[in-house]
């Protein structure tokens, strides 16, 4: 049995990034980006007003009250074209570029605005009486504030965010070049399998790995090719072997342990399974195996359900972030939280424990496992908030102690 660390470590070692392809914008959340993205403009372009006001020279309203002549108007969209002179000011508004020669934004609060008369009859022109002035520079955006032409907005690697398209929409990026999806092989095995809504006999059950599986591997950026159930026969097997030419990654579940129907290890060894590893010091999910098929890199996943999904999020995950070619990959994060109740000391397997996560009345989160551990029991996964994560041979410990937790 090896330790967790080094088994992901294998896994990740041993596989490559996949090949890329071009996406336009609207289909990029979620997607990982192939190579940096640099922005192709810079934003703000030029000075730009952050409220709606007047522009001044700070020159001007040094003593205030101060009267100023408005000589025209900057709105987002279009612009004042002369340089500001000495007693003028201009309209603007939010998005509005600042005029040259103008510094400082008076927002529209701070004036009392007035048509004045003059000379003629008709002629009117505004004046503003500005009563409050903020510094130089206040309210203004200055050109290249957020970033400028050539800077790298989003890095290679990168699991692009809905946040992220709006940046690379902002820095002029109609399309980006992005992993392709792994394509991920997903075979269940087992006699007693039967899918969801299909005849059951009265010795069956019901496989629930490979689509929660199929779930997991498109939420992390996979494309699930699912193969369907493998009865317990090495001609089945065999046939497999024969499938797998576009999988970048073949995931089994079931038949890895060492029962007398477990065949993956002696019926894919018969096509040629190079095995790298076989058996993990943890619990739940000791069967684990990792291997090679030919080209197709394989990751023998144990039959129960808590197994096969815990195994998935500590060892399938980082296989996937390394095929997309995310830095990284191979770290599983862990958060602290307090014991919710107390635990027996731990054997020689690393414990992955289901446990509730909420806050205790100080506000500190408290993460309580479940009383049942069983590797079968499908719905306290379900429940749990989050996996209490313990060292091989930790001593007992007391409700209130620290523990590292895998938020689910
Ligand atoms: P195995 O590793 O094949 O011995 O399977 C271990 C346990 O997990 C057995 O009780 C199986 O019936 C069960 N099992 C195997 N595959 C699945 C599956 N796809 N969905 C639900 N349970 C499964
Ligand atoms: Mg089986």
């Amino acid at each position: 049995m090896i330790p967790t660390d080094e088994a992901r470590q294998r896994i990740v070692s041993a596989l490559s990034p996949v090949s890329t392809e071009v996406v336009s914008l609207a289909q990029a959340c979620g997607r990982v980006l192939a190579e940096d993205a640099l922005a192709r403009i810079t934003q703000p372009p030029h000075d730009v007003s952050a409220m709606d006001g007047y522009a001044v020279r700070q020159a001007d309203v040094r003593t205030l009250p101060a009267t100023l002549t408005q000589v025209g108007e900057a709105r987002a969209g279009g612009r004042y074209g002369q340089p500001l002179r000495p007693g003028e000011c201009v309209r603007i508004f939010t998005g509005g570029p600042v005029p040259a020669d103008a510094d400082t934004i008076v927002i529209q609060e701070h004036v009392r605005a007035a048509q004045e008369p003059t000379g003629g009859p008709r002629i009117t022109v505004p004046r503003i009486t500005v009563l409050q002035a903020p510094p130089p520079g206040t309210h203004i955006r200055r050109a290249g504030q957020d970033f400028r032409a050539g800077e790298v907005g989003l890095g290679a690697g990168r699991a692009l965010s809905a946040r992220d398209v709006g940046l690379a929409a902002a820095m002029n990026l109609p399309w980006l070049r992005v992993r392709r999806r792994p394509r991920v092989a997903i075979v269940s095995t087992g006699d007693e399998l039967e899918l969801p809504g299909d005849p059951l006999g009265p010795n069956q059950i019901l496989a629930s790995n490979g689509l929660a599986l199929a779930a997991y591997v498109g939420a992390w950026g996979g494309e699930p090719v699912h193969l369907g159930i493998l009865r317990d026969q090495p001609e089945e097997f065999a046939r497999l072997a024969g499938e797998l030419a576009h999988a970048d990654l073949l995931v089994t579940s079931g038949g890895a342990s060492v029962g007398d129907y477990d065949l993956v290890r002696s019926a894919l060894g018969e096509q040629g399974l190079q095995v790298d590893f076989w058996q993990i010091a943890m619990r739940p999910g000791k069967p684990l195996l990792f291997g090679r098929l030919g080209a197709t890199p394989v990751l023998g996943l144990p039959g129960n359900p808590v197994s096969a999904l815990v195994c998935a999020l500590l060892f399938l995950r980082p296989a996937l972030e390394r095929l997309l070619g995310m830095p990284g990959a191979g770290q599983v994060p862990t958060v602290a939280a307090l014991l919710g109740r107390d635990l027996p000391a731990n054997d020689a397997r690393e414990d992955f424990l289901r446990a509730t996560l909420a806050r205790d009345a100080a506000g500190r989160w408290l993460a309580t496992p479940f009383p049942v551990q069983d590797s079968a029991m499908l719905s306290t996964l379900a429940r749990a908030d989050c996996l209490v994560q313990r060292a091989p041979q930790a001593p007992a410990a007391k409700a209130g102690e620290a523990v590292k937790v895998i938020v689910l």
